[in-house]
């Protein structure tokens, strides 16, 4: 394995702004902590407000230029941006493992997917389309073209550092919009490590800034006041994603909002039990259960609950858990401290209402922010896991009794990020899914994500698509030029 001290050498510690690392306006720096150990990984810049104000105008500076570059030359250097991570997989993976704490093969999968918006968004930078057609009324003719949105502010969480960032990065710049970055506080130095890549694939000056910061509010409130920026895209929580939304109004930005989930994962009675398992596991644990479209509650049929339960207890129970780089470990430490004392409120919570913990439920001693992969049966409707997102190892299992009850108890919710079910029956799957109140649906599939599908959310789990033949849509405005 890579040396951890030599990788971090490697890592760039200050703020990216007009194409060059520089300290913070004031010098100010954070630490970024490893949630396996708690101990400090290392320090870096502290965005404020008046850096913040540098990134724009270095972000306004570059963005007619940028607009300018012939798509070919834009997707060439996104293209570059993707071998130069695939070739650095191993640094970008054990970073993420180190900062974030998830186990490390799952690292190395956000390698390959969190680069793989990079390729896609190369691929469309050359396909963005207009049309011309006649007016019905023979009165004149209508051409549509495609403009970028123009300077766009990226708001980012800590639970995928690599991907949530592309995912925003690549169709912003395959449409001609230049960003500023604000990383997760958490987890700023695999952003760090994509600006360098950005900069050594050719991108031209001021087209990307990335400015962790301990205040995000302080650094980005003042943003939202600029005439200047034209677009605010954000992943994270739904609270914040409602204030960033007011704060939007201002100045009447273009919006795009990957916000919370509570995904349900409905068992029917005809379900392939061993398929249901796998699937309950990969929509669970993946990423420590700390992931927008994790599965929050699990509604089994009555017919198979029993069977369901003993099952998913048995696979929760059998997880290696431990530091994400050791060998073997599937189970890492929860982000930070406060992140096991709200999982474990949950729990509390739950079990204080009547449900019954049939493994795990308590915090792992030691240093680190571990806590057990969990199962809660005979959850009752009261408890707030029902409602508010775990971000956890936590599975709350309920029962329900036939299809009609299944699809209500899973669209008792605010939210419609992601919903899983299992049933053979293809009627029953495709009139079960179109029911749901949600953006995505994983029939007989405990994973969803890929980059040619569109991610994202209806209701209170927020606005926009990301990714798919969507993705590019969210950073390009539609322009009708009328003709005789
Ligand atoms: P989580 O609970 O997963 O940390 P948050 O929604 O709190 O999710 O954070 C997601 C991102 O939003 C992070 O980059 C965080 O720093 C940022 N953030 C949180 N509050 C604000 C705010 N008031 N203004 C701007 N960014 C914010």
């Amino acid at each position: 394995m890579r040396d951890v001290a030599d990788l971090l050498a490697t890592v760039p510690t200050g703020l990216w702004i007009g194409g060059e690392q520089r300290p913070a306006v004031g010098g100010g720096t954070f630490a970024v902590h490893d949630p396996a150990t708690g101990e400090v990984l290392t320090e870096v810049a502290d965005a404020t407000a008046a850096d913040g104000r540098l990134a724009l105008d270095a972000a306004v500076a570059a963005q007619a230029s940028w607009a300018a570059t012939p798509a070919r030359e834009r997707a060439e250097i996104l293209r570059r941006a993707w071998e130069s991570v695939m070739a650095r997989r191993d640094d970008f993976a054990l970073l993420m493992t180190l900062e974030m704490g998830k186990p490390l093969t799952e690292a190395q999968g956000e390698v390959t997917y969190g680069g793989e918006f990079l390729r896609w968004f190369s691929e469309e930078a050359v396909r963005i389309n207009g049309r011309y057609t006649h007016s019905p009324s023979g009165a004149g003719r209508i051409l549509v073209t495609k403009q970028p949105v123009g300077p766009a502010l990226a708001i980012t969480p800590w639970n995928f550092p690599l991907a949530m960032g592309t995912r925003k990065i690549a169709p912003a710049f395959a449409a001609g919009c230049t960003m500023v970055v604000k990383p997760a506080a958490e987890t700023p130095l695999t952003m760090l490590l994509l600006g360098q890549v950005f900069a050594d694939a050719g991108l031209p000056a001021g087209v990307l800034s990335i400015l962790p910061t301990s205040r995000a509010a302080q650094l980005t409130d003042p943003m939202f006041e600029d005439d200047r920026l034209r677009k605010v895209t954000f992943t994270g929580s739904t609270g914040v994603g409602k204030i960033l939304l007011a704060q939007s109004a201002s100045k009447v930005l273009r919006t795009s909002m990957e916000l919370g989930g509570n995904a349900p994962f409905v068992v029917f009675d005809d379900a392939d039990l061993d398929a249901a398992i796998d699937g309950a596991m990969a929509a669970k644990m993946r990423n420590i259960g700390e992931a927008c479209t994790a599965a929050n509650r699990f509604h089994v049929d009555n017919a198979v609950r029993e069977e369901f339960t003993a099952r998913l207890t048995a696979r929760m129970q059998s997880l290696k858990i431990g530091p994400g780089h050791l060998d073997g470990v599937q189970v890492g430490p929860l982000i930070t401290a406060k992140q096991r004392a709200s999982v474990a409120d949950l729990v509390a919570d739950a079990v204080a209402k009547g449900a019954k913990i049939t493994t795990g439920g308590a915090e792992v001693p030691g240093p680190g922010w571990f806590y057990e992969p969990t199962v809660l049966t005979d959850v009752p409707a009261g408890a707030r896991i029902l409602r508010e997102e775990v971000f956890g190892p936590v599975a709350a299992i309920t029962g329900f009794d036939g299809e009609a009850a299944g699809i209500a108890a899973a669209n008792n919710t605010e939210f419609g990020l992601a919903a899983y079910i299992y049933t053979r029956d293809l009627d029953r799957a495709l009139r079960v899914a179109e029911a749901l109140e949600s953006g995505m649906v994983g029939v007989n599939r405990g994973i969803i994500s890929d980059v040619a599908a569109p991610f994202g959310g209806v209701k209170e789990s927020g606005l926009g698509r990301e990714a798919g033949t969507e993705g590019i849509e969210e950073y390009l405005e539609t322009k009708y030029i009328a003709l005789p």
